[in-house]
């Protein structure tokens, strides 16, 4: 079982989000210690707050990840709670996918508020977060093989609606143009960030029944967090390629 001293979820009051904070607490193959679950409303969070009720490992801070001003508190709060040993595991999971569009439906508005919550936030929480990164990273620097889940990551969770190479429908442009640039940011993320000792990586984590995956999505949200877990706790320095599947496959950018 691996160690992992703390995760911050965003957008965990639902669907894929909620599902690591249950697995956090379930999953064999992990023993995550601090879990901190993130959402814009956590009174409304009822799923969310059931869960919290089952192990005091569970902390829920309210997060709108469009509400940059923000962000300076949310890191004080994470840091009580974190203190010395920093923050281990980052999943900018939170995401919004409006409607199905072609070109004529694309609406300055649409882009500019899908590309804020998808693109945009991640970055600029990663940037917030990377002195508590940071600091897990020094702390657990003899652990795992190189950079790792177990000293300090941040994982974006994608789709493969933002692979360029396999754009061959259009539609769903705002999403997949701010997945891409999500994309972009892992990138480049992983490149400036491995110097702190800090693994990233983007993942398409399937067609997954959830609010935004509709019903007829291919697997549910358990199979999913299950498969990224797995994947997640394969990836290492050596073998680190930017973009993989639920089941661990690499995607391409
Ligand atoms: P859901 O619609 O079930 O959940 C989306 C989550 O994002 C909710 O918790 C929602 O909060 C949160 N969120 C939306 N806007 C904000 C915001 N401004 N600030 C904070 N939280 C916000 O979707 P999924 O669980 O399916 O999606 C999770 C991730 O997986 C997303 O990034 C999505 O793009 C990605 N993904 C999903 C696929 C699928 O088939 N389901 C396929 C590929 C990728 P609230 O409850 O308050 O609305």
């Amino acid at each position: 079982m691996a160690n992992i001293y703390s995760a911050l979820i965003t957008g965990a009051s639902q669907g894929i989000g909620l599902e690591f904070v249950t697995q956090f607490l379930s999953n064999p193959s992990v023993n995550v210690q601090i879990i901190i679950a993130t959402c814009r409303n956590p009174e409304n969070a009822t799923a969310l707050q059931e869960v919290k009720k089952t192990s005091p490992k569970v902390h829920i801070l309210k997060l709108d990840v469009t509400q940059f001003d923000t962000y300076e508190k949310v890191v004080g709060e994470v840091e009580n709670i974190v203190g010395e040993k920093g923050l281990t595991l980052l999943i900018n999971n939170a995401g919004y996918m409006p409607g199905i569009e072609a070109l004529d439906g694309v609406t300055p508005d649409a882009l500019i508020t899908t590309i804020t919550i998808n693109s945009v936030a991640p970055v600029i929480l990663t940037k917030a977060f990377r002195p508590l990164l940071k600091r897990s990273a020094q702390v657990n620097a003899t652990k795992g093989d190189g950079l790792s889940m177990q000293r300090a990551a941040v994982f974006n969770i994608s789709s493969f609606l933002g692979s360029i190479a396999l754009n061959d429908k259009a539609m769903r442009w705002c999403y997949r143009e701010s997945k891409a640039a999500l994309n972009m940011s892992t990138q480049s993320l992983a490149i400036e960030l491995e110097k702190d000792g800090i693994l990233v990586e983007s993942f398409h984590p399937g067609h997954v029944r959830t609010k935004m995956g509709g019903a007829h999505g291919a697997i549910d949200a358990t199979t999913s967090v299950n498969g990224l877990i797995a994947t997640f706790l394969k990836l290492k320095e050596k073998n680190k390629k930017g973009f993989y599947t639920w089941e661990g496959n690499v995607m391409p950018f």
